[in-house]
């Protein structure tokens, strides 16, 4: 299986070097071509300026972009270099119109697709941890199994193509209230002027404990949002859940009030922030400075 993956960000580039690790890599590419010259010279594969360039080279071609628009442009420009029999799979975050519309169009050319969304946050994607939601056929699965196996610690197959990101969506109406209860409670913790160290060992070791709290609760008490989920992404996320809700005839509280709070971070131009960012937005219900 000939792999290669598009787009190098925080997640793909820690995903591409555990391919590499297991030889199943064999090119990279990313929009700011740099980062693809570095990391091809780092692990000593190609680094094709083309796209349809780097899909001729490869069975399996992972994309993980920011959002709708840029997989529907990476995939468009792969697509003259893609064989009958080859596997795209995207493991971006994004709407399952995006993901069903680009999997009828490349079933005409004899081209698999799987939505792939991810979960563990950059932590599992460099350690090999993460959960992939996938929607698509079995048997395509099946084939990209062993590559999976490199970066993922669980492969779930939800259903038809669009399940991944149906899954996806559910993942980050909890992210999202997560993020709120959290942040809030913390903020509400320094305001009552608790010993940070003590809050942070007592909430861990309880009911109350997160992933989020565990990795996050320290380095956003000490003010540094610098890795991890950038908070544009958290923001386009919910409003892909609200878009989904809306035609359930439905509407969200936590998940707007995320929304919200996070376009306000947006709008202050913190969109690179990590989403722990939100205690800046917390603070302020308690006069403190963010
Ligand atoms: P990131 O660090 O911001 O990287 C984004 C990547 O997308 C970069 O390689 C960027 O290229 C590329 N890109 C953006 N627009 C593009 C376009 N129009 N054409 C081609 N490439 C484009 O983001 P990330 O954290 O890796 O997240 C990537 C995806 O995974 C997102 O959908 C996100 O929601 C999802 N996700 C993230 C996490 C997380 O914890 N970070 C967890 C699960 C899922 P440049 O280098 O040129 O900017």
């Amino acid at each position: 299986m000939r792999c290669s993956f598009v787009g190098l960000g925080a997640m793909g580039a820690p995903m591409a070097r555990l391919l590499a690790a297991r030889g199943l890599l064999v090119a990279v590419w990313n929009r700011t071509a740099a980062k693809a010259q570095d990391l091809a010279a780092e692990l000593q594969v190609a680094a094709p300026a083309d796209l349809a360039e780097l899909a001729a080279l490869s069975d399996l071609v992972f994309v993980c972009v920011s959002a709708d628009a840029d997989v529907r442009a990476v995939i468009a420009a792969l697509r003259p270099g893609l064989r009958a029999g080859s596997i795209v799979v995207d493991t971006s975050t994004v709407s399952m119109q995006t993901a069903t519309d680009v999997a009828a169009d490349l079933a005409t050319i004899g081209v698999d697709f799987l939505d792939a969304p991810l979960t563990g946050g950059v932590e599992g994607a460099r350690l090999g941890r993460l959960s992939v939601m996938v929607g698509g056929e079995q048997a395509v699965l099946d084939r990209a199994q062993s590559a999976f196996a490199a970066f993922a610690l669980r492969v779930t197959r939800m259903g038809a193509v669009g399940a991944g990101q149906a899954t996806k969506a559910v993942n980050q109406v909890m992210i999202g209230g997560i993020a709120e209860g959290v942040c809030e409670a913390l903020a509400f913790g320094e305001a009552l002027g608790l010993p940070r160290e003590s809050l942070l060992a007592v909430l861990t070791a309880g009911a109350a404990n997160s992933w989020f709290l565990e990795k996050r609760g320290l380095s956003m008490l000490e003010g540094r949002f610098d890795s991890g989920f950038k908070l544009a992404l958290l923001h386009k996320d919910l409003g892909i859940v609200q878009a989904m809700a809306a035609q359930l005839g439905a509407s969200l509280p936590s998940v707007n009030a995320a929304h919200t709070d996070y376009g306000k971070l947006l709008g202050e131009g913190r969109g690179d922030d990590e989403i722990s960012s939100l205690i800046r937005i917390k603070r302020r219900l308690f006069g403190q400075p963010s």
